[in-house]
């Protein structure tokens, strides 16, 4: 009897920790619905479903990233196509659920899978979607193989899903003025990968970052992250936002404070290993193993230190 009370607790704290916290751990938080976790208003009008901090995985339809949306007053903006087909279609039936107002337009953060992959769903309902040049590119390129991996992981889940780019694109900059929102879609330099998209909320101070910010995930770098850009844009532009608050690529919503610690001081701590790898003689082998245990609690980290490593150590070699 005191097991079986014992056993029903661990279930229940696994349960109310659901809500309060992001761990890879917990394969699906909303079993009712393809989302991973259900939309929570993270300030007046400003919502997020806040996906997986760990990879896409069948179990989370793809949802491992967060799909956000501001509800204006004339209308819905949302911020990511989702990494599937179904995946958008659920959220647009949580969209519905909320607001009478139709979904004006569609955002992508960048060029990957699961922020583009479910533009298929949204297409189909004469959707306008805008994304950066660049991540028009990258999808446009890699399109094929990123839908690919998709299907290999979700099988039927991966159903309805197409490659369709964005309708629209934009360079630098693209301010939406639409109900009680401005809403600026900004390219602020070099980050995460091609394209990387920030929708920023002057009068609320919220931005809704990308894949410029992580938190409770590690963040990945991949052959064409520019390591020193990415810091650079950081501490530029990004911080001269001064958002109050941050809805990050992936994870919890949080303030600048919390992201600065996790995704800037992550790659200037990482830049640093790897140069006094370097300046001893070190090579390429040797360096996936510099330490990174400060960041070994955050999720994906097995799945990315080593690579992430590796990576900057081919950047840093020829700088
Ligand atoms: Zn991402």
């Amino acid at each position: 009897m005191k097991r079986l009370f014992a056993l029903i607790c661990v279930i229940l704290g696994i349960a109310a920790a659901a809500d309060a916290r992001a761990s890879e751990a917990i394969a699906d938080q909303y079993p009712a619905s393809a989302l991973y976790a259900k939309p929570v208003e993270v300030i007046p009008h400003v919502w997020s479903a806040i996906g997986a901090t760990a990879p896409p995985t069948y179990e989370n339809w793809g949802h491992n990233n967060n799909l956000s949306f501001i509800v204006t007053g004339d209308g819905v903006i949302v911020v990511n196509g989702g990494g599937a087909y179904l995946l958008a279609k659920a959220l647009h039936d949580e969209i519905k659920r909320i607001t009478p107002q139709p979904v004006k337009l569609v955002i992508n953060e960048n060029g990957q899978g699961h922020a583009m992959l479910g533009n298929s769903y949204w297409a189909e309902q004469k959707v306008p979607i805008l994304a950066h040049q660049d991540a028009a590119k990258e999808f446009a390129a890699r399109g094929a193989q990123i839908l690919a991996s998709a299907q290999r992981v979700l099988k039927e889940r991966a159903e309805g899903t197409r490659i369709v780019g964005p309708t629209e694109t934009f360079t630098d900059k693209r301010v939406i003025e639409m109900g009680a929102f401005r809403i600026e879609v900004l390219h602020l330099g070099p980050a995460h990968s091609p394209g990387d998209t920030q929708v920023w909320l002057p009068k609320q101070s919220l931005v809704i970052a990308g894949d410029i910010a992580f938190h409770e995930r590690m963040p990945p770098l991949f052959d064409d992250t520019d390591s020193k850009g990415w810091i650079a844009t950081w501490d530029g532009p990004f911080e001269a936002l001064k958002a109050t608050y941050v809805i990050p690529g992936h994870g919890h919503p949080t303030n600048m404070a919390q992201v600065r610690r996790y995704t800037r001081d992550y790659l200037v701590y990482l830049r640093g290993k790897i140069r006094e790898h370097l300046e001893g003689g070190g090579d390429l082998k040797g360096a996936y193993y510099v330490d990174q245990s400060p960041y070994a609690h955050l999720d994906t980290f097995k799945q990315l230190a080593t690579r992430n490593a590796g990576r900057v150590f081919v950047q840093m070699e020829f700088e």
